[in-house]
Formats: C-alpha cells, structure tokens, sequence
C-alpha cells in the first residue's frame, strides 16, 4: 500500500467542450507523483497539481531514452460512476517493460491504488459523452543527472490523465494501410513487446512515409525476413481469411495489447478460430486476391476496434470488404465498448470500479 499525501490544486481549471475533445489535447488538474531511489524503493507518494516537472538537463532519461509508459481509460457509466479495464493488465505489461529496460516496477497493487487515486480526486474530469473517455498515462523516467549509460540510480513513476473524445467523431471509417517493407519496428530479443517511447521514436520515419504516401497508418512485418505480418503504428493487428482470424503471436517483437488479448478471449467464447500462428504478408495478398480475406481490423486502447478497409504492399492493393466494417469487427467493438462503458454485463469480469 502506497501512503498517499495530497496537495491539491487551489485553482481548478475550466473543463474543455465534451463535444471537442480531440485526442491528448487537455489535461486533468492534478498529477501522481512517486520517487524512486536505488536502496530505498518508492518513497513521497503525492498527488499535487499538474504543472511542469524540474528535470536536470543531465537527466538520464532525456539522453538515453531511459523511459516506460502504459496507456489506458476511465469510463462513465450511465448510472454515473466511473471504472477501469483490466488495469492488473496495464500493470504486469509495465512491470514486463520495465524489467527489460532496467527500470523500477511498481507492485500491481501499487499501480492500480495509484491510478484509482489520482482517477477519484480528478473524477469530475471524466466525460460524459457518448464515447468519450478518461486517458490515463503512467510512465516511468530516469532522473538521475550523469551522462554514462548505465541504469539511473533515482526515477520517478507518474501518472497524468487526459480527458479525450469520441475516437470515430463521424463514424467507423475503415483505415487505410501501407505495409512498411523497408524499416523495421522490432526484431527478436529487442524491445518490441515494450511499451518504450523509444519504439515509437525509431517508427515515425515510417508512419511519415506513409502519410505521404496517402495511407493513414503502417503495418510492420517482421524484422529479420520482412515476411510475416505484426502490427500497425499502436495498435494489433487481426486478419480474417475463410472463416479463420489470425493475429500475430507475442513472442518479442509484437506488444501485448489488452485489447488484443480480450478480443482473442471473446473470439474463443464465440467458437470462431483463432490461429495465432505467424502469417505470410504474401498469403494476405493471396486471400484478397481469392476473395477470401473477409475482414482486417486493429485493436488498442485509444480507439478500440479499427476497420481496415485498404492494405498495400510493395506494388500490390488489397480493398477489404468494400470499405465496409465487417460482421466480427463489429461484434467485437459493440462487446467491448458495451463492457466498457458499462452498457452490458461484464459477465468476464474485466471491470473495476473507482469507488
Ligand atoms: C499500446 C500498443 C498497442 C495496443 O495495446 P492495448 O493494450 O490494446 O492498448 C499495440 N501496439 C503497440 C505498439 C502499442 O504501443
């Protein structure tokens, strides 16, 4: 058990349009905060206003990208409280991140006392709109001032929180996709299967190319024969060919998302095959081509559920059940976001109330 002290903010701020929210555009009034030293574990847990952080311009983390960082949500729920998904989930995946990038874990306990504090004191900050939501982010950083590599003797662990809109303001639109066959994500015995800023950092290069290229996101293939399909941009990726849907297996390179892994549970529950088994680019291509890719759709946190309605790789274009969302991807986003928002039972037990 964390022992929380509060200082809380004198001047609340002016809550932001639910109807604009937009995506980490807006900031909640306070922040979670706990230190880390090297013989003394975690110490001073305190929610304080959200203001600027004083970091030593040799803070190991703005050099070395020593850093973790999760992601997830608050909902309202129609009789006005609020909950959490699977937040033991976010925070065994983090302390998976950490350990690979020598940096400190919170307990799952710990994680989840923490976000639920900071969620109740900023809990009028969670929108009530239909489809809006709290983002919460946890991160860790190395504090220590030294500018050799090796692992920082002081970090901190903190959580901020964004209230953010409706990811599909207009509706469902299939997304449009390139497959990256030049750079790469990840490969075996890397950081891929991390949430790391520095993943996203050595990927931007390609979401670029791709955005000038007129697609919205990058699907990545495998690093080592750029042959076998793994993710796009922040989200898993699920194919659906003659009855089967296939995802690619965690074995390192791919994060493991919770949205995935539930979308895998209620594929089972439903009897529809999954194969987890890793999946040519080429034989994607081919099923298109045989009118057997029935559905493509990305799984994550921020918008749920992504239609894909276009892939291209290399010189070839694959149009996905004419640009419409199809019947799995469908049934998957109405579950989840029905659990989620507290509109069906969660008859798997995937919700925890902040109370
Ligand atoms: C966060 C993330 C996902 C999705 O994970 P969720 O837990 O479902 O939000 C997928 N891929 C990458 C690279 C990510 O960073």
């Amino acid at each position: 058990m964390l022992d929380i002290r509060y200082e809380l903010t004198q001047n609340k701020k002016e809550k932001p349009d639910e109807s604009a929210l937009g995506f980490g555009k807006y900031y909640t009034d306070h922040m979670f905060i706990v230190d880390h030293t090297e013989g003394q574990g975690w110490h001073d847990a305190r929610i304080v206003p959200y203001q600027p952080l004083a970091l030593d311009p040799a803070a190991m983390v703005l050099h070395y990208a020593m850093e973790s960082f999760e992601g997830m949500k608050a909902y309202r729920l129609p009789d006005g409280s609020v909950q959490l998904f699977r937040p033991d989930r976010n925070a065994e995946r983090m302390q998976n991140t950490n350990h690979r990038m020598c940096l400190p874990s919170l307990s799952t306990e710990d994680f989840i006392q923490a976000v639920k504090a900071l969620v109740k004191t900023d809990e009028d900050w969670v929108p009530h709109q239909e489809g809006t939501s709290l983002y919460i982010r946890p991160f860790v950083i190395a504090t220590e001032p030294h500018l050799g590599v090796r692992p920082s003797a002081t970090h901190q662990f903190i959580i901020i929180c964004s209230p953010v809109g409706a990811y599909y303001s207009t509706g469902i639109n299939p997304v449009k996709i390139f497959v990256e066959d030049e750079y790469t994500r990840a490969c075996p015995g890397g950081t891929g299967f991390t949430k790391c800023g520095g993943n996203y950092a050595a990927s931007l290069i390609s979401q670029v190319k791709a955005h000038d290229l007129g697609y919205e996101q990058t699907l990545w293939l495998d690093g080592v024969e750029h042959k076998y399909v793994e993710e796009v941009g922040s989200m898993n990726c699920f194919f659906k060919i003659d009855g089967t849907v296939y995802t690619a297996p965690c074995v390192g390179t791919v994060l493991p998302g919770v949205t995935r892994m539930s979308c895998i549970e209620l594929l089972k529950k439903w009897g529809i095959p999954v194969s987890e088994e890793r999946l040519p680019v080429a034989d994607v291509m081919k099923a298109s081509k045989e009118g057997k890719l029935e559905e493509v759709f990305g799984t994550g946190t921020a918008a749920v559920i992504s239609p894909v309605g276009e892939l291209r790789y290399e010189g070839d274009v694959a149009y996905i059940n004419d640009g419409k969302i199809g019947e799995i991807t469908h049934k998957l986003y109405d579950t989840l976001t029905g659990i989620q928002w507290g509109k069906i039972p969660d008859d798997m037990g995937w919700t925890v109330k902040v109370d």
